[in-house]
């Protein structure tokens, strides 16, 4: 349903069911109005039941509970304050996002209720591709005609001649933008973005009872046709440092066992395509694994228990999850350390049940997004996999499954199958309600057709494939250090993170007296963890240590090596073995 919300900020319109939160609701106003100096305490709402009510007392009422129905207006009254983006993060009233699914890795540390930086950036140019003078031109230097002037970042022409097959997220929501709301002075704004929703709505507006009890035209899922995503939601992913890669293997080289990491990092803007942007990786963190030759396991509980954790000490650093990684390598037995190449446009790029897993973590990393009626849209989220290329070489591939394929797993209505390059369609069930499904494709007169996707399909319709690559200017990593330190739960190719470990590593150059170099030393992601865990630092050393090896504070060094926690921790190691 539909409700309304007038304010001196116009109009807007914002999608919600029945169960949604009051304050919900609240959000994704919040969101679209892009005010971010509302006093949310000061905002009074009139409509419901003909009184003028406080927002903040009915922000954990349901929209049912309030009487609201399609349609309603609202109007909102607010002051505007200075401090309010702190406000947001503290306030206990406002929730967002409860609905994504949370069954893999649970949305860890603060949720982002505000854009990103990065987007905020970028929505504030207008990404205009600049053209140089041609030979076609017949106009003096000032002038200029239609084969000079500038192009929309989303030219189908200038894509074409770049052999992209995808443009930005950016100049995808400049498109929509364009055509959805062209010229709109004054007229209601519609949100560009909406996020595909397969699952069958539990209430019907016709009233009848829900799925499997009854079903209408209103409400049933309306057939699908898959389609290759033409934009990306992330451009390129870049590797801060080949050291990174390079220790992350190996865990490999000496088992022989596959393994997987979470990629901590910061999206920034990546200008090789017009409003791009790129994932930049600082660290790795390996979650707690079962390794094997062929795959690997992992407890979920447990990963979820120590992501929560490693998240909020990341976030503390300035960092995020951006994405995943993992390996499929076997080595070819030849003796000179090339490996199998398995994964080509003849197999697969990503298996069946590995888009599903991807799709999974992009649900539980939503882009928070203006522009999308529901708030969000899609996810940054990234999917490195390392495996053998053509030439038998080690090598990095970036993906991203699309959209539709977070709606297809969201709905239950994909499982993985033997055959990896292909995905099984579900049966309808009294769970599920699963509509017809195509996916288009080129015949062999190059003639596009449709195609019924049951009983199964190829699921590279499903995917988005990214760039990759380190820095070329030489830009600083966030950690200058990246060896030296074991990694966290690494005990299968006997490296353990204990005390012994951290004399070896520290301890020299806390004697020596050398600071540039304990400074270099410390700035070292898995150690930092480590030293957060012993809980001999308290918040406030913890915080200074953060500042001295992340963000390379020089201010910050006397005050820490002068702290009663890290003065107690050279103890320790003193007397330690
Ligand atoms: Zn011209
Ligand atoms: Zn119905």
């Amino acid at each position: 349903m539909i409700i309304r919300f007038r304010s001196n900020q116009g109009i807007h319109r914002i999608e919600c069911n029945s169960d949604e939160l009051f304050g919900e609701i609240l959000e994704k106003w919040i969101l679209q109005t892009n005010k971010e100096n509302i006093d949310l305490d000061s905002i009074t709402i009139n409509g419901i039941s003909g009184t003028n009510r406080e927002a903040k007392c009915i922000t954990n009422q349901s929209i049912k509970s309030l009487g609201l129905n399609h349609g309603d207006m609202l109007i909102i009254d607010y002051k505007e304050n200075q401090a309010t983006a702190k406000k947001l993060e503290e306030s206990s009233h406002l929730t967002i996002n409860k609905n994504i699914e949370t069954n893999y890795v649970a949305p860890t540390g603060p949720l982002h209720v505000k854009e990103l930086e990065i987007d905020i950036e970028l929505d504030k140019l207008d990404g205009l591709i600049k053209r140089k003078r041609s030979s076609l031109c017949r106009h003096g230097d000032k002038g200029m005609c239609e084969y000079c002037s500038p192009l929309h970042p989303w030219d189908k022409e200038y894509q074409k001649e770049r052999n992209t097959k995808h443009i930005s997220f950016h100049a995808y929501v400049k498109e929509l933008n364009h055509h959805t709301n062209k010229r709109s002075n004054g007229s209601s704004y519609i949100p560009p973005l909406s996020q595909p929703n397969f699952s069958i709505s539990e209430k019907c507006p016709s009233g009848h009872e829900p799925w499997p009890a009854g079903i209408c035209s209103k409400c049933q899922p309306s057939a699908i046709t898959l389609q290759q995503q033409n934009f990306r939601m992330v451009d390129h992913v870049e590797f801060q440092q080949s050291s990174l890669i390079d220790e992350f293997l190996n865990s490999w080289r000496s088992t022989g066992m596959q393994t997987f990491g979470i990629l901590y990092g910061t999206y920034q803007r990546f200008d090789n395509t017009p409003l791009g942007i790129k994932a930049v990786v600082e660290s790795i963190w390996q979650p707690p694994q079962h390794n094997e030759e062929d795959g690997l396991t992992m407890d979920m509980n447990i990963v979820k228990e120590e992501l929560k954790h490693v998240d909020i000490l990341a976030n503390q650093m300035g960092l995020l999850q951006v994405g995943m990684i993992f390996t499929d390598l076997t080595d070819a037995g030849k003796g000179d350390g090339t490996v199998y190449c398995k994964r080509h446009k003849d197999s697969f790029f990503l298996s069946s049940l590995e888009v599903i897993m991807s799709a999974r973590h992009q649900l539980n990393h939503p882009n928070i997004s203006k522009y999308s009626e529901q708030g969000y849209f899609s996810s940054k989220f990234v999917t490195c996999v390392i495996s053998g290329n053509m030439k038998g070489e080690i090598d990095i591939s970036a993906y991203q499954v699309s959209a539709y394929a977070e709606a297809l797993v969201r709905a239950d209505m994909i499982t993985g199958c033997t055959h990896p390059s292909l995905a099984y369609i579900n049966e309808t069930t009294s769970q599920r309600y699963v509509p017809e499904i195509f996916y288009t494709k080129k015949n062999k007169y190059n003639i596009t057709i449709k195609e019924n996707a049951k009983p199964a399909f190829p699921v590279d319709y499903l995917l988005v494939s990214l760039t990759h690559g380190f820095p070329k200017d030489g830009t600083k990593p966030k950690f200058s250090t990246v060896t030296g330190f074991p990694w966290a739960n690494r005990q299968l190719i006997g490296d353990s993170q204990d005390y012994h470990e951290l004399k070896k590593y520290l301890y020299p150059v806390i004697i020596s007296n050398n600071y540039d170099e304990l400074q270099e030393k410390l700035s070292n992601f898995h150690l930092l963890l480590y030293i957060n865990s012993l809980q001999i630092l308290d918040h406030e050393e913890w915080l200074i240590l953060v500042g001295l090896a992340v963000n390379g504070d020089q201010s910050m060094l006397l005050r820490l090596i002068t702290s009663p926690g890290w003065q107690t921790l050279v103890i320790i190691l003193q007397e330690s073995m």
